[in-house]
């Protein structure tokens, strides 16, 4: 595996707010510092509807307070780099950070990966997660418009979902197992006063149960032991069950290596100080009273501040010049790096992860086009600049199908951004050989070519706009660019499929997982012909939705028959692949 040359000041691991916080001041105290993180920026806040508690924001969305400490971050000099985290090594003066592209290395490190959702444990939750039991409202709450939905927690995020939830369920019964919720009474108050909401207390769910799709549950009251049995109408035909029972903390890849509390949390200090010298912890990842945005982001300004003063001894210690630039610490030099090429460090990355953490194609009133922002435009620019080879995108439409004319607006303001891009809009029926070379079933429907006009593989039916707007910049920067770093063993496995593998990807343009899902089955589509990737918009074709049983995204379907839940990466996706070979 490369080992990346410089040496960074600072590896932020996790970009949650605590981590973006932590590249703020990082960045603005001019430390050389990387922000590694494997899914969207901002962490738990990047998939909350709403923030009302975040001081000088009367209610500010989450993505775009995540957007915003991104670019804050950016814009003081962090970098913010999207991999996959393999294992860390924190021990020492330089600190590793192994990742399926190359190995990170820091003089501090600060570990701000934050907590997952919990799971329930209840009998029939793994059988129909993804089926009617979810974990994201925004990414799957579209699935049960007119539809009944059980939210379980009493947390601040059962309430708040709960009250997003309410846009499309008829009706929202939250279940909560003590007598009262546990989150700030303003929220309550709303919460118990929605005319769609009703609040069940000391009530456990003990199973779901049903066939295809989920079609009941059974409650416990655990006061009075009555249970009661919940089934759906025939008319409705299924419901949902959400579950926000709190998060548990990703600390995993640090056990053994920093003191780890009895629930896995890591301990520090008051100065967010581990045990170990240089490695630092902020935000979920701690134990703590209150796990909050402001608590995060106050985690991440303290370890920042240590990190740099902890950095600014070590150099002089050593006497390293600040400043100084990557590979300069003499004492470090030798052993851990492996020397070679760049590739898959520096600007390819950063362009890459420009274009999935920051550019979402979202409409607004600062438009010099009929579908990108004038901020936007110019950084897809910016990434396709980089762009070395030509590529043909396929635009299949049809005037009498809804979308159609959108489709191609958008494709045509985004190839007017690249000379390598060649557009080519065809309406269904005029060209039977390109609709058979690029598999069409869908309309509307974007197709990718090689400059050889070769299909790729990759294929959008529907708009990929929304949050799929990373996936399809990234799909052409796969293919007419220098590409995402792929690891050379991942590679390998993906060159060695030798059966057609078909990969279908169930997405909704507001679920932030799903992206990354699409960008890793065309990434392994752009490397092996056999392998097909289409992103599918459940907004626009439902009918996937029913024939697959689909009430959660990102799904992938392989070969119209095995089907995977929630976001996968290339590995798992390999994984799949190989299994059904
Ligand atoms: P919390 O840990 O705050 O609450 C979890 C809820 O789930 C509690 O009501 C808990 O019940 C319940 N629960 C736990 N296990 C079970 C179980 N086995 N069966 C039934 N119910 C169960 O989690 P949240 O996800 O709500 O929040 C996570 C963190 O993020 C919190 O620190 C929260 O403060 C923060 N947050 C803040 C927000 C904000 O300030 N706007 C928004 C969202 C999250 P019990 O009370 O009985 O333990």
């Amino acid at each position: 595996m490369e080992t990346m040359q410089q040496i960074y000041d600072l590896i932020i691991l996790g970009g949650g707010c605590a981590g973006l916080t932590a590249g703020i001041y990082a960045g603005r105290a001019k430390m050389r510092t990387v922000i590694l993180e494997n899914k969207q920026a901002g962490g738990q806040a990047a998939t909350t509807d709403e923030i009302a508690n975040y001081p000088g924001f009367s209610s500010i969305a989450g993505p775009e307070l995540a957007d915003r400490m991104l670019e804050q971050a950016r814009s003081f000099g962090a970098e913010y780099i999207t991999c996959d985290v393999q294992s860390v090594r924190l021990t020492g003066e330089i600190k590793e950070v192994a990742t399926a592209t190359g190995v990170y290395r820091s003089r501090a490190i600060i570990l701000a990966t934050g907590a997952n959702p919990k799971k329930l444990g209840f009998e029939g939750e793994d059988e129909f997660r993804g089926r009617g039991v979810g974990y994201c409202a925004t990414c799957d709450g579209f699935f049960f418009e007119d539809k009944d939905i059980f939210v379980i927690g009493g947390g601040y995020s059962a309430a708040e979902e709960a009250l997003y939830l309410t846009r499309f369920g008829k009706k929202v019964t939250i279940l909560v197992r003590k007598d009262r919720f546990r989150c700030a009474q303003s929220i309550v108050d709303k919460v118990m006063s929605h005319p769609k909401i009703e609040v069940r207390f000391n009530t456990e769910i003990e199973k779901a149960f049903g066939g295809d799709l989920l079609q009941g549950a059974v409650f416990k009251n655990n006061k009075t032991g009555e249970t009661t049995e919940y089934r759906v109408s025939e008319q409705d035909g299924t419901f949902g069950i959400f579950v926000f029972v709190g998060y548990e903390p990703a600390s995993s890849l640090f056990a053994g290596q920093v003191d780890l509390d009895g629930q896995g949390y890591v301990k520090t200090g008051e100065n967010m100080e581990t045990g170990v010298p240089g490695v630092f912890a902020a935000g979920d990842l701690r134990p703590k009273l209150l796990r909050q945005l402001v608590t995060a982001t106050a985690d991440g300004a303290v370890a920042a501040v240590q990190a740099e003063r902890y950095v600014a001894e070590q150099k002089e210690k050593y006497g390293i010049r600040d400043g100084a630039a990557g590979g300069d610490g003499a004492p470090y030099s030798s052993g851990a790096t492996a020397g070679g090429s760049r590739a898959g460090d520096g600007s390819s990355m950063d362009v890459t992860d420009r274009t999935a953490g920051e550019i979402s194609g979202k409409k607004s009133d600062d438009r010099t086009g009929e579908h990108l922002t004038a901020e936007i435009r110019r950084e897809v620019a910016a990434v396709f600049e980089k762009l070395e080879r030509d590529a043909v995108l396929i635009c299949m439409v049809d005037d009498k199908v809804e979308k159609s004319k959108e489709l191609a607006a958008f494709l045509k303001e985004v190839c007017s951004l690249s000379s390598h891009l060649k557009l080519e809009i065809y309406s269904v029926g005029q060209r039977p050989e390109v609709e058979e070379q690029i598999r069409l079933e869908r309309l509307p429907a974007a197709a990718l070519l090689d400059e050889h006009r070769n299909y790729t593989g990759v294929k959008f039916s529907g708009i990929p706009g929304g949050h799929e707007f990373n996936s399809f910049i990234l799909a052409i920067y796969n293919l007419a660019g220098p590409g995402q770093e792929v690891g050379e063993a991942l590679r390998s496995r993906a060159e060695k499929i030798e059966k057609q593998a078909r990969l279908q990807i169930a997405v909704s343009l507001s679920c932030h997982f799903c992206p990354e899902t699409v960008a890793a089955a065309q990434r392994l589509a752009i490397l092996n012909p056999c392998i097909e990737a289409e992103m599918i918009d459940m907004g626009l074709f439902p009918e996937l939705r029913k024939k697959y049983n689909i009430m959660s995204v990102p799904a992938v379907i392989l070969n119209g028959g095995k089907i995977a839940f929630g976001a996968q990466n290339m590995e798992a996706i390999l994984g799949m692949i190989e299994k059904d070979a």
